[in-house]
Parts: C-alpha cells; structure tokens; sequence
C-alpha cells in the first residue's frame, strides 16, 4: 500500500471525540484535562507522520488503542525523575546512589517530623524558643563524650563553617598528605581559601614530622588541622604526626586543632570484623578541639555534617551568620536523633542500621543467594549469556577505606558473543537493565557485568521484572 493511499483510506479520529472517549475519561480526572488534550494533539501529531510515510495501520488509530498510547506516554511523562534502584555496583555507601539508607526508626521519625508540627526549635520544658542543636546534643555527648554539637548540611559544610569561623584571616596549617581532593570539586585547598583561611602547608606529601608543625607556627597561625586521607592511601615512606602528640603540640601555642574525620565512625568497626576506622570519641580524647564527620557514610544515617567539640568553639562557630545558611532541617535531624539513637545499642546495631546490615553480610550468605539467582537469571538470558556464580570484591565506599576490600559475590553475566561483540552486548544489557521499572545497576569488569549481591534486600521486586528483560534487550539491540 502506498502512503498516500494509506493517507485517504486511514482516518485519524478527532481530539473532541477522543476526550469523550470512555478510555480517556480516567485520564482525564488523573491526569488534568489540559495535560490529556497536549497528549492527544502530540500523538495525533506523530500519527499523521506516521500515516504519511506508510507507517500506521488502520487497526492502530482505533480510539480504544489511542487512548491506550496516550495513557503510556502520559503515565512516562508523570513518572517520578526521583527512582528507586537496585545498587548491585558492590560499592556500599555510593555517593551517586543516595549513600547510607535508613533505619525504620528514622523514617518513622521523617514521617512524623514531616507530618505534624514540631518542637524543632521550641523548648518544651521551658516554653521558650529553643535551638534545633539541642535536639541531639544529648545523644552526641554520650556516645562521642563531646562537650557540644551542630549540625550542618553536610560533612563538606562542616568543614567550611569549622575553618571560616574559626581560622578567618589567620593560617590554617596542614600536612601536605592531607590536602586531598574528595570528589565533586571538594579540595581542601580551595575550601579553606573560600574559608578565608590561609593555607599553610608544612612537611611532604608522604612525611610530615612535628617540627614542619612546630617551624610553621607563629603571629599568624588561627588553626592546626587534620584531614582524613579518606579516598587515598599513602603505604612505604611515611611520617605522620600522632593526633594525641599533633594536639599538644597545638595547645602549647593556644591553636585549636580540627580534624575532619570523614567518614567518622562512632564506634569501632573492628568488632564486627569490618577495617578499622578511626572514632569520633577516640579524636577527641587524643585531643582534637572540633571533630567533623558525615551523616550517611559510615554513620548510616541522613546527609549531615556533624561538628562537635570544645563548647567554647562550638558556641562560636554557631554564631556564625553562614551556619544559618548551611543549617538542617527537621527532617534531616528527625532521622538523625532516631539513628544516634540505636547506636545506644551497640549489640543490635548491626542489624536495625541498614548499612551496617549490608556492610557485615557474610560472603557465604550472599554466594547462597547468588546461587538461587543463577538459574533464573540464566532462563531469562537465554543462550547467549553464561551466567555463574562468582565470589567478588566490594567496598565500602564515599571515602571509607579506599583500600580495603569486602568480600562478596556476584552474578556474572558474560556474553557467548564473539569478542568483537561482546562490548556493544555487554552495553546493551547494561542499558536493558537500567531500563527496568526498579533499574538495575551492575558494573563492567573484565568483559562481564558483574551484580554485587550483597544488597539484594528486596529479592521479590527484582524478580519480580525480570521477565521485562528480555523485552527491553531488543529494543536496546535496535537502538544499538
Ligand atoms: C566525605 C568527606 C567530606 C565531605 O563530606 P560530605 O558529607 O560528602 O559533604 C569531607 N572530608 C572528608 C575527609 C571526607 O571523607
């Protein structure tokens, strides 16, 4: 049939009949009458282009199926850009992918907090207005044993508020192993200088020894500061001045020392056979006058930046007009307060905290369950992919133990196709599988992509569209 012939015979129904349509009465109330008619006139739009060049039947512009067109292109339009997804990267704490994830107490709390008013900077006891630091000062002085607190935005506005309130116009003196770049842009460096802080590094990059401190030290110096290496990690010919000997060495000149913990754990990871980390309450019985540390890393809590230290130090950086920019919300410190709270419990930690949970899942546990998955995965792949069971090596992850390896195992999908191939198909079902209702995401490692088990919580919803798959590889073979 020629397109034009196509063109006479095939009529596109009118806008006005298909608003009345029955199929499209729901849409209607769903989605608005203005959002419904902007759909219509577009695909009738496509339709007729479609219909010119002999694409379109006469079967397809019946209205029952218009409307079922309509309704899909609508219900992709209304979808959520805020996703659910799989995390099967192997990287814990995944900065791109939300970091920590809560415990039921803290969203429990969120949905309070977010639902009702509250007393976040209301003293109840007195009926005078409150300060929203308060709310958490009481936990945070038990399990860090700091005199005081504040909460910021984050770890990287911690750092910010710390350095500008309290080393503004004077030197900040730092080892030169410390001046890290954490990612997204975060350089100490250019944070101090943002600051107003004046950087003075001292030592070398590998060794810092206390006289490069003691040597840099004069009129000028307002801080010493310490920074976690975090995403790096110096091995060999090292030198790096003890933080208990670092902070004597500062208070025998009357400077505050600050160290940026990172990660900051609040207790020690060893006892649940993880690498160590250094402790909040352990800086600061070394001597460090503020410790700075995020939320949602090994915290396993919301994004914040906690600083906490001397009250002295405190009361100053709180009255810092930026800490009124950078301060949190009541849904932040809701779910913050919840997940302190647990850490009361250090023995029922590791499985209310969800990243502790993830974090110390045994590799036997996850090579079992990759070991169910195989042969359902394998169905749904069909011949062209080898899918095994293979033991893999995660990590933590956002700057905790850059070295350190999680042991783990993974669904490896390796394709059957020749190796001039195997890339576009490894890329394809990569695409396929991020294309999923709950995308799926994997990584690409050695001519295969490898699922992390390790945080397949939700075993039901992942199975559950898989049968998608198969689907959306051709559509991604096309497009390839
Ligand atoms: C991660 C990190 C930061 C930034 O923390 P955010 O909470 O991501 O803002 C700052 N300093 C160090 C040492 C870090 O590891």
């Amino acid at each position: 049939m020629s397109s034009r012939s196509n063109l006479a015979t095939v009529r596109l129904p009118s806008i006005d009949s298909l608003l009345r349509h029955d199929a499209c009465r729901p849409l209607s109330e769903r989605y608005g009458r203005d959002a419904l008619l902007a759909g219509l006139r577009q695909l009738l739009d496509d339709s007729r282009e479609a219909l010119l060049t002999g694409q379109l039947q006469a079967v397809e512009v019946a209205p029952e199926v218009l409307a079922g067109r309509v309704a899909e292109r609508l219900a992709a339009q209304h979808r959520s850009q805020v996703r659910r997804v799989f995390n099967l990267t192997g990287t814990v704490l995944h900065t791109n992918l939300g970091r920590a994830l809560l415990p039921e107490e803290a969203i429990e709390a969120v949905q309070m907090a977010a639902r009702y008013p509250l007393n976040l900077e209301f003293d109840l006891r007195s009926g005078k207005r409150g300060d929203r630091d308060d709310l958490i000062e009481g936990l945070i002085r038990e399990l860090t044993g700091a005199e005081a607190v504040t909460v910021v935005n984050n770890n990287a506005a911690a750092v910010l508020l710390t350095l500008n309130s309290l080393g503004a116009r004077k030197e900040g003196i730092i080892s030169r192993g410390e001046l890290i770049e954490i990612g997204g842009a975060f350089r100490i460096p250019d944070i101090m200088a943002r600051a107003g802080v004046k950087l003075h590094e001292v030592g070398t990059t590998n060794r810092t020894h206390a006289k490069d401190y003691e040597a840099a030290i004069g009129p000028r110096s307002g801080l010493v500061m310490r920074v976690h290496a975090s995403n790096y990690n110096i091995q060999g010919f090292t030198t790096r001045v003890p933080t208990a000997e670092l902070a004597q060495l500062a208070h025998r000149h009357g400077l505050p020392l600050l160290e940026d913990l990172g990660s900051g754990s609040l207790l020690d990871l060893t006892r649940w056979g993880l690498p160590a980390e250094p402790t909040v309450r352990q800086a600061l019985l070394d001597g460090a006058d503020i410790v700075t540390f995020s939320g949602d890393k090994l915290l396993g809590g919301p994004q914040a930046g906690l600083i906490v230290g001397r009250k002295e130090l405190i009361s100053r950086i709180k009255k810092n007009p930026l800490k009124r920019a950078l301060r949190v919300d009541k849904l932040t410190l809701a779910a913050l307060e919840a997940v302190l709270g647990l850490y009361r419990n250090p023995d029922r930690l590791a499985e209310r905290l969800p990243s502790l949970r993830l974090l110390t899942r045994s590799q036997a546990d996850i090579l079992a369950q990759a070991q169910c998955l195989q042969p359902v995965l394998a169905k749904v792949l069909g011949a062209a992919w080898s899918v095994s069971t293979e033991p893999a090596l995660g990590m933590i992850g956002s700057g905790s133990q850059p070295v350190a390896r999680l042991p783990s195992a993974a669904l490896c999908l390796r394709p059957h196709s020749s190796k001039r191939l195997r890339g576009r198909s490894l890329h394809q079902l990569e695409g396929a599988l991020r294309g999923l209702p709950i995308p799926v995401l994997g990584r690409i490692d050695d001519d295969a992509l490898w699922l992390d088990l390790r945080q397949l919580d939700d075993e039901p919803a992942w199975l559950a569209q898989l049968d998608q798959l198969h689907a959306l590889l051709e559509v991604e073979g096309q497009a390839g």
